[in-house]
């Protein structure tokens, strides 16, 4: 089969750090091109935008949106357009109902859309979800604390609407969870902090549910400096079940079950290679749901400015 020819489109810290590798280790795909104002990689032909790169770029079957989600949603309408395969960066977009129709238009062009969920490729997740599966829940408390200083330094999307904040690396956690637990899960109370500068929240605390009252905890943080902390735990009848590291690592009472370096986006190109042999569309937006209804029922705390 042909290889997928993707451009990249947002040459920031995740296109840098993970997509570029994860093309080069993935089987069938090709980096062909890169659309930024600012960024270019020597050898690969380059454009300012993603209009520039479909006018007058190279031949090319996808691309690979890495831009805050405040502007994705217009790039994939000219990307499907164009008659190209797109794959989206988490979160799939800065609001739940401008999904739909995109979802719609790549039907319609006979397109893949896939909105990634790269923490679900963890290598702890699918072991989490089996081990689950067959013991019964008794409380579950997520941890996701990270130094917004360290991971997201300068980036200014991240505090403006629809760029998250928190909420940023806590989806990845929402998306774990609704992978591995068994029911389906919704928020019950939100307690948001925002900075007095800022429009985005800098810490949240969730409170979720089942139909069954399992009571689930998640505690987002942006100003944990020290250990940072990516972990979820979860209390069974069989005792007691801790994935840490972002989903790298994964312990059943003193058992390790598994303990890898993470290895999430070459994970996501061998399902983008699969889904655009098909045009087949994956858009899960469960993960966005939660957030939104956590800003939804969010009580708001002003709190301290924050400088970068
Ligand atoms: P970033 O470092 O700020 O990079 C974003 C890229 O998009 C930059 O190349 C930037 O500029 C381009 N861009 C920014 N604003 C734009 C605009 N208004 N119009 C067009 N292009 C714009 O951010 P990032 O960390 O890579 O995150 C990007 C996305 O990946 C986010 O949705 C984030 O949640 C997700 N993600 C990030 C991480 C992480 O660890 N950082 C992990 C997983 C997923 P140029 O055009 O100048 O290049």
């Amino acid at each position: 089969m042909a290889e997928l020819r993707v451009a990249i489109v947002g040459f920031g810290k995740i296109a840098r750090d993970q997509h570029v590798p994860a093309i080069k280790a993935a089987e069938g795909v090709t980096l062909a091109a890169v659309a930024s104002r600012n960024a270019s990689l020597p050898g690969l032909p380059h454009f300012s935008t993603i209009e520039e790169l479909l006018r007058n770029g190279p031949e090319i079957d996808a691309v690979a949106l890495c831009t805050p989600p405040q502007v994705r949603r217009a790039q994939a309408v000219a990307a499907l357009k164009a008659g190209k395969h797109v794959m989206l960066e988490k979160p799939p977009g800065a609001a739940v109902s401008e999904l739909d129709p995109l979802v719609a238009l790549a039907a319609a062009q006979k397109r893949t859309l896939f909105a990634t969920w790269h923490s679900r490729y963890a290598p702890a997740v699918e072991p989490a979800r089996n081990w689950l599966a067959r013991r019964r829940i008794k409380r579950v408390k997520i941890d996701w604390k990270e130094d917004v200083r360290v991971w997201h330094p300068g980036q200014a999307w991240i505090w403006e609407p629809g760029g998250l904040g928190v909420f940023d690396p806590g989806i990845n956690a929402l998306s774990i969870l609704t992978r591995i637990l068994p029911e389906p899960v919704f928020v019950t109370s939100a307690e948001l902090s925002f900075p007095s500068n800022r429009a985005a929240p800098i810490a949240a605390n969730l409170a979720l549910t089942d139909t069954g009252g399992l009571p689930i905890a998640a505690e987002f943080d942006f100003r944990q400096t020290g250990p940072q902390s990516w972990d979820i735990v979860v209390d069974t009848d069989d005792g007691r079940l801790k994935l840490s590291s972002g989903g790298a690592r994964l312990v059943a009472g003193d058992e390790v079950l598994v303990d890898e370096k993470e290895a999430e986006y070459p994970g996501l190109y061998r399902r983008f290679v699969e889904l655009t042999a098909h045009g087949a569309i994956d858009v899960d937006l469960v993960p966005l749901r939660l957030v939104a209804d956590a800003f939804l029922l969010g009580s708001r705390r002003i709190v301290e400015p924050f400088e970068d």
